[in-house]
């Protein structure tokens, strides 16, 4: 299948997201997203959630490397500079585990 080949061609170093999966294989944006968070939950890939802060000059990016960790900050503020962390705007990217 297509997104078989399109996941292992990943090198460890890439980050896909499920906009470029959609597009790539051709699926539906929203089953891609599924499809990928199936294969996090199955430890064939692992996700990088970065948030950014609201700041007005400068936009701290948080990092999260598990969806968990991700739910669990929700409301927290920005470390480096206690504006709010705008969560509507996060990216999801996913990587390839070692396989
Ligand atoms: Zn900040």
């Amino acid at each position: 299948m297509n997104i078989r080949k399109e996941l292992l061609s990943l090198r460890p170093s890439d980050i896909i997201t499920s906009y470029r999966l959609a597009r790539n294989v051709s699926i539906e944006y929203s089953l891609a997203q599924d499809l990928l968070v199936d294969l996090v939950n199955e430890g064939i890939l692992s996700v990088v959630i970065v948030v950014g802060c609201v700041n007005d000059e400068y936009s701290h990016s948080q990092f999260f490397y598990s969806f968990d960790d991700y739910y669990a900050a929700n409301g927290r503020m920005c470390k480096e500079c206690e504006q709010p962390l705008d969560f509507n705007k996060a990216k999801i990217g996913f990587r390839r585990g070692n396989y």
